[in-house]
């Protein structure tokens, strides 16, 4: 069972964009944000821009897609824009060195990029939210679908008072008129359209100040106090350690994170507004398997590598993605431990040679290459360049790339000249294998990890197909929790009784979800797992005690009764699935147990309980009609991961 939510990004060429960008340049935008009908997903707006025309042009162009209604006025007296679906183009004879005011006025119903949940239900979490990268902006807000085209963006947004309406930048006025409140927000840099965002819902919030004074605003929902302080937890540290780190101040006025439903991917780093799935809030139990430290660190090392300076195309993609994943890392470091962060590089390198094996493999400059390449190649990339070139001279390096393009675009020419001219080393046969070859050079990893990583030696020298021995005895020997953890999967259930003495609740992890068939000898063992406190531990204990000894399996269920599991509710869907086929357990409750697991297939809870709630109704063949309703619904839901588990599940009946 893989938990990770998949980060995916599509990328956007610009190539018309890159042109204007040379002849006008946009300024700042004033944009007032109103609603029509909620369940027409109706949004409209104002937006006022100012720009500056560099070289006489004939025409000037926004992208808007798909709107319904839009109009403009060129400095404030002439009707102007023609209108093809996809762009305004505003006709006008401007000469270099002047500027103007385009005031656009528009109506829309979005299909993407700004998402209404809920409003269709009772009892739902009623929420709107944005989604820029990769979606475009441009189907909300007339703007620019070019990263090059960098804008000051201060939203005004009008809804409803009795909920909570966050944006980029600092909210600096909220008017009350009648049912209705506006909020005013206030950025005081530029940023690519990709990053302008706002999130609507039913929020409280805490404040805290970082070490030099920047409020960090970490929202939650009013009804779950308890999941605030697992979920944020170690925030301003590692604020302050990125800081540090980087060596360049935070950009931006403040710091918001704002939790959302069904969201896209786990986080999005908009402008000093980072959105992240809900997925995420979590209680205190949740927090060993599932905490959101890396999104949470991974989302803040983009307000520099990301928002303060943007990658100009798909090619400098890993500037962004693999700079957020190395910063990350560096930030879990500091909070979990030398040990953590030595594991995770080892898994990284391994998700990458097997993406090699699989002939995979691309140049880190490849737009079209896969997540795991700008991420994690891409954090590799730093660590072995950091490694060459000694600590000092990587971080003067990063600060001088940092503050010469900072607001700017940037490619990785960019950063890598500034890292030769701080370090005084020619980078280019260190560019030509790891960022131009599509050679994955393991071997080089495999050296690092030997060199630098104590503990690694032996390991790595393992093999526990070809000897069990092997690895059972270096079990027997080894303290470190992430390794013997790594080598109880290898071993694929033949572990020695003895591996119950390992202590850490990651080590018995692995031993539920590694050991399927439990030897006799190792049952009292073994049920002690079922009190761990890690909801992946007890999924997994449950399931295999309750198949391996039926003839106790409602003791299994009477003591694991009532623990709910994660936010996707993994322990109570697979109990009540269980429930269900266990012969004589609690008949008198089979059809609340049978009703209580098909409602949670209904689209007012997230979609990760629903496709759970499916996916166990289907395996015992009782997704009954409402059951099947909700499937047919969430075939037409805007995650296109979980549509498509709807489809092929609807295909496979
Ligand atoms: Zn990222």
């Amino acid at each position: 069972m893989n938990r990770i939510l998949l980060i995916i990004v599509l990328l956007s060429t610009g190539l018309t964009f890159s042109q204007q960008t040379s002849v006008v340049d946009f300024k700042r935008a004033q944009a007032e944000i109103s609603f029509g009908d909620l369940l027409a997903k109706e949004v409209k707006g104002v937006v006022a821009y100012e720009f500056d025309v560099l070289k006489d042009v004939d025409s000037v162009f926004l992208d808007a897609q798909n709107f319904e209604n839009i109009t403009a006025i060129l400095d404030e007296n002439l009707e102007v824009g023609d209108y093809n679906g996809k762009q305004l183009i505003i006709k006008n004879a401007f000469k270099a060195n002047t500027s103007h005011k385009l005031e656009i006025t528009w109506e829309t119903s979005p299909k993407k990029a700004l998402y209404f949940i809920d409003w269709e239900y009772l009892g739902g979490n009623r929420q709107i939210w944005t989604q820029g990268q990769g979606k475009y902006t441009s189907n909300w807000l007339p703007s620019f679908d070019d990263m090059t085209e960098k804008v000051e963006f201060d939203l005004s947004i009008t809804f409803d008072k009795a909920y909570e309406v966050i944006a980029n930048g600092k909210l600096i006025n909220k008017i009350i008129s009648g049912e209705k409140a506006t909020w005013e927000f206030d950025m005081r840099k530029p940023m690519s359209s990709y990053l302008v965002a706002f999130a609507i819902g039913k929020y409280v919030k805490k404040t805290t100040l970082s070490r030099n004074g920047v409020p960090l605003d970490m929202y939650y929902y009013p009804n779950e106090d308890g999941k605030f302080e697992p979920t944020y937890r170690h925030t301003q540290r590692i604020f302050d350690f990125l800081q540090k780190e980087i060596g360049v101040p935070y950009p931006w006025q403040n710091y918001k994170q704002v939790p959302v439903k069904d969201f896209l991917y786990a986080g999005m780093e908009n402008t000093s507004a980072t959105i992240f799935s809900d997925a995420f809030l979590i209680d205190e139990t949740a927090f060993i398997d599932k905490n959101y430290v890396n999104v949470n660190a991974h989302e803040l090392a983009h307000q520099w590598f990301g928002d303060l300076v943007t990658e100009t195309s798909g090619t400098h993609h890993w500037l962004q993605e693999g700079f957020a994943t190395y910063y990350a890392l560096l930030a879990e470091r500091e909070v979990f431990g030398e040990d953590y962060y030595q594991y995770k590089l080892y898994e990284y390198a391994q998700e990458l040679l097997d993406q090699d094996k699989a002939g995979r493999s691309t140049a880190l400059l490849d737009p079209k290459s896969s997540s795991t390449t700008f991420y994690k190649k891409g954090a590799w990339v730093l660590t072995l360049l950091y490694d060459k070139v000694g600590e000092k001279d990587f971080k003067k390096g990063v600060k001088n790339y940092l503050d010469k393009y900072q607001f700017k675009n940037v490619e990785t020419n960019d950063f890598i000249s500034e890292i030769e001219a701080s370090s005084g080393k020619n980078l280019s046969d260190f560019v030509d294998v790891w960022l131009k070859s599509e050679k994955f050079h393991y071997e080089i990893i495999e050296t690092y990890l030997r060199k630098n990583f104590k503990g690694y030696k032996a390991f790595l020298k393992l093999d526990c197909q070809a000897s069990k021995v092997n690895c059972q005895e270096f079990l027997e020997s080894s303290e470190n929790p992430y390794i013997n953890t790594e080598v109880i999967r290898q071993l694929e259930g033949n572990v020695p009784k003895s591996v119950f003495n390992l202590k850490s609740i990651k080590e018995r992890q692995a031993i539920a979800q590694s050991v399927s068939t439990i030897p006799s000898g190792m049952r009292i063992d073994y049920e002690s797992l079922l009190q761990d406190k890690s909801y992946a531990t007890i999924e997994a204990a449950l399931y295999n005690l309750w198949s391996n000894f039926p003839n106790d399996n409602k003791l299994y269920l009477k003591q694991t009764k009532g623990v709910e599991g994660f936010n996707d509710k993994n322990v109570r869907i697979l109990w009540l699935t269980l429930a269900l086929i266990t012969e004589d357990f609690e008949p008198e409750n089979n059809t609340r147990y049978f009703e209580e697991l098909t409602e949670y297939t209904s689209p007012k809870y997230g979609f990760e309980i629903r496709q759970n709630a499916f996916a166990y109704l289907n395996q015992i063949r009782a997704c009954k009609a409402a059951c099947q309703k909700n499937l047919k619904q969430a075939e037409t839901h805007h995650n296109w991961q979980f549509s498509k588990f709807a489809k092929q599940l609807l295909q496979a009946e």
